[in-house]
């Protein structure tokens, strides 16, 4: 028999705590005194202030400490990492997910983070070393980043990988950057194979290493924090170097459960049957069940969580980010589920439960986040069913949404622009994002001329720099904007 995830979680703390690791609690997913980023979207976020140099290791009770484990709750929903589209539709990317961590602040670099990666995953929990594979960072010349030839060769020394699973890849996934200035460095990702030995033995050599294939699956990013980039572009050494780990908690579930899914975890399984008894459907019968009941078992993580850590649905900012995954939710049952009346509050105790010993932030809250979902489900219902007869009569004898028409979805009946868009696709007709977005950006103005400015937070980096910011307003569907008063 298996492993539990819980046994799992444990023993991923051991492991490291034999290292002589301190286990440090995960931080909320609202950031705690950092209003550039939304949510917390990596185990790093909370240990910012070591990475800047801010603060020389994690603070305990008086006492420094340069290595820690834990587990982060993330959030990616927006921004750099935005995951919400394929939640449902793929099995292994979620919007709330664990992100295991190993950390070294100053302290071991490479060649001990690489193995004991290997160390854990192999000679710990059996993985086949010939179902592994490695990626390192192969430079970039047009800014002079080099190839990160020292992980290349720590892979051979300190680990049994094939040599010909050591794969290059370019800066997109295996260079790790805070901003464009700042602390950066290459990463080194493990990803596993899990299609079926049947499948594999029929492969030769070069069609085997496929990492196109998502059952080709990277669970883990192991980072090396050794530059600080400069404002011209060129990088400097750090004068301490850390290690940043995460890896993604449930899918190293599947992978030691022996599933194809991450939703066939005892991760997702309460959920799962939960939702099943209450729109009367079993899981695994039908494809497009199957993708309403992974978005409603996902989505109800990130919402109890969010409100749990104190960001509540609502119109602007981090608020209006999880009235959106709430609301993609509820459609889904509505229209997938035949879930017409609120259900999706009823999953919290579920969850509560199951989180109790990792995450008790939840079940501390229980009643009220229930209370918060049940009113925010039920208002949202009252206007779906007319959106909804609204939206077909708008696309009756069309091929297109207008922009107006999906702007007046938002407005009226609070359909996020990817509501809209989804419903649309589903239906073969296009929508008019640019004159959707045109609307959107006339109603920017309108506050703007009310003696507002915005930044836009929609870019490639994990943090932006706003100085004078004081609130989140939400402006726009696939970007948050800081807002700013000029003061
Ligand atoms: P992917 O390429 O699969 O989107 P990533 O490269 O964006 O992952 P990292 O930023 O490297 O992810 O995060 C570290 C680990 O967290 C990943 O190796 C993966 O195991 C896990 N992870 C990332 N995004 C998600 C997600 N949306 N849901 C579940 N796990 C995730
Ligand atoms: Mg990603
Ligand atoms: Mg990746
Ligand atoms: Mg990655």
């Amino acid at each position: 028999s298996h492993k539990s995830s819980a046994e799992i979680r444990q023993e991923f703390f051991d492991f490291f705590k034999k290292k002589e690791h301190l286990h440090v609690p995960s931080a909320p997913v609202v950031p705690q005194n950092d209003p550039t980023l939304l949510f917390t979207n990596a185990g790093m976020n909370q240990f910012k202030p070591i990475f800047m140099g801010e603060q020389p290791g994690y603070k305990e009770d008086g006492e420094i400490w340069q290595r820690a484990v834990d587990t982060q709750r993330c959030i990616r929903v927006s921004g750099k990492h935005n995951d919400l589209e394929e939640v449902g539709h793929d099995t292994y990317h979620h919007t709330l997910f664990e992100m295991l961590g190993n950390w070294s602040f100053g302290d071991y670099f490479k060649r001990e983070a690489i193995r004991w990666a290997w160390e854990l995953l192999v000679d710990e929990w059996g993985l086949e070393p010939d179902r592994l594979y490695a990626t390192v960072f192969k430079g970039d010349e047009s800014d002079g980043t080099p190839v990160d030839q020292e992980s290349i060769e720590l892979w051979k020394e300190e680990t049994s990988i094939n040599p010909d699973h050591i794969l290059k890849f370019d800066k997109t996934d295996n260079f790790w950057e805070m901003g464009s200035t700042g602390p950066c460095g290459p990463c080194s990702e493990v990803h596993v194979d899990i299609r079926p030995d049947e499948e594999r033995q029929k492969l030769d050599g070069a069609e085997l290493v496929n990492m196109d294939d998502p059952r080709v699956m990277e669970i883990w990013n192991l980072v090396f924090i050794q530059f600080n980039r400069q404002a011209d572009g060129s990088l400097e050494k750090l004068p301490a170097q850390h290690v940043d780990t995460g890896m993604g908690f449930e899918r190293i579930c599947a992978v030691l459960q022996d599933k194809k899914s991450n939703y066939d975890t005892d991760l997702f399984e309460p959920l799962l049957s939960k939702i099943g008894e209450l729109a009367d459907v079993t899981y695994g019968q039908d494809e497009e069940t199957d993708i309403a009941m992974r978005v409603i078992a996902d989505h109800i993580r990130a919402v109890s969580f969010s409100i749990a850590d104190g960001a509540s649905p609502g119109n602007d900012g981090r608020g209006y980010v999880v009235r959106r995954i709430l609301r993609r939710a509820i459609r889904y049952g509505w229209d997938k589920l035949d879930l017409k009346e609120p259900f999706f509050h009823k999953l919290v105790p579920t969850l509560a439960k199951q989180f109790e010993e990792v995450f008790p932030v939840l079940i501390q809250q229980e009643d009220y986040v229930e209370n918060v979902v049940r009113s925010e489900e039920k208002s949202f219902l009252n206007t779906l069913g007319q959106g909804i007869e609204l939206f077909n009569e708008m696309i009756e004898g069309k091929d297109e949404i207008s922009g107006e028409d999906a702007f007046k979805l938002h407005d009226t009946y609070g359909f996020p622009i990817d509501l809209t868009q989804l419903m649309a696709r589903e239906r073969g007709v296009d929508v008019d994002e640019e004159g959707f977005n045109k609307r959107m950006q006339e109603q920017k103005e309108r506050a703007r001329a009310a003696g507002q400015f915005d930044v836009d937070q929609s870019g490639n980096a994990d943090w932006i720099t706003v100085t004078e910011t004081d609130e989140f307003q939400f402006f726009g569907y696939d970007s948050i904007s800081v807002q700013s008063r000029i003061k």
